[in-house]
């Protein structure tokens, strides 16, 4: 495994041979670092490259780091499966939620953003494969959750964020990601100022970038293979 450094640097080029390839600018795409399960350090290590934003997916674990590493210039997204009540811990201490699949949650998060913070970025996030087990709105119910959340005032409405069904065909994949800018293209008939596709991470973030993503979210080519709890205790 090299270094964070090396492996940043290695990654935003990555981004950048993507970008050119579909004559996208570079600059249209962020790197959101997912820093899940990786220590404070690794974050620090990665500030130091001028990495800004860090996604977490486990609030406990994140508020840790988000005490850890105060006074710095972190943006924090969180990207996890949200449990109402955790809502108020992430209303307080994220500038964005990529992962907003539900009416209740919004509501929650909405009542409970500090007035003196900036409203609460937000993505829905859109179960585009349609599995049971997987989170995320449902496409054909999307445009209803779409209508009530942008009418939050402490929330402002950006944009859409998918997992996809992980497959190495990337014709397959790109299949994947063009629904949903496509169902971001429909929702921007309605509402005015979505500018986010949160899609890509580490194994496809070529075909999200050449689908039209704006934010790729990648932990591993950043931070090597995540150690699961199972390797811990081993
Ligand atoms: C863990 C995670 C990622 C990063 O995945 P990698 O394969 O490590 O790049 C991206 N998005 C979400 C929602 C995640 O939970």
């Amino acid at each position: 495994m090299k270094g964070i450094e090396q492996q940043l640097l290695t990654i935003r080029q990555a981004i950048a041979r993507a970008a050119q390839s579909c004559d996208r600018d570079p600059l249209d795409i962020q790197l959101l670092a997912v820093s899940k399960t990786r220590p404070a350090a690794n974050i620090r290590t990665a500030l130091a490259c001028g990495q800004r934003d860090f996604g977490e997916s486990y609030v406990g674990e994140a508020l840790e780091k988000i005490e850890a590493l105060a006074g710095e210039a972190i943006c924090w997204h969180f990207i996890g499966p949200i449990q109402s009540n955790k809502s108020r811990l992430i209303a307080e201490h994220f500038d964005w939620v990529h992962s907003v699949d539900r009416l209740k949650v919004a509501q929650r998060l909405n009542q409970q953003r500090p007035h003196t913070a900036p409203p609460l970025n937000i993505c829905l996030q859109v179960n585009i494969s349609g599995e049971a087990s997987k989170s995320g709105v449902a496409a054909d119910q999307l445009e209803a959750l779409a209508e009530q959340v942008s009418g939050l005032e402490r929330l402002q409405l950006r944009g859409l964020m998918a997992i996809p069904r992980a497959t190495a065909d990337s014709a397959e994949q790109r299949r994947q990601f063009a629904q949903l800018r496509e169902l971001l293209e429909q929702l921007s008939q309605q509402h005015q100022g979505l500018d986010t596709l949160s899609m890509g991470m580490s194994a496809d973030m070529e075909s999200a970038i050449a689908e039209g993503a704006t934010w790729v979210r990648i932990g591993t080519g950043i931070f090597g293979p995540r150690i699961t709890t199972a390797d811990k205790q081993a």
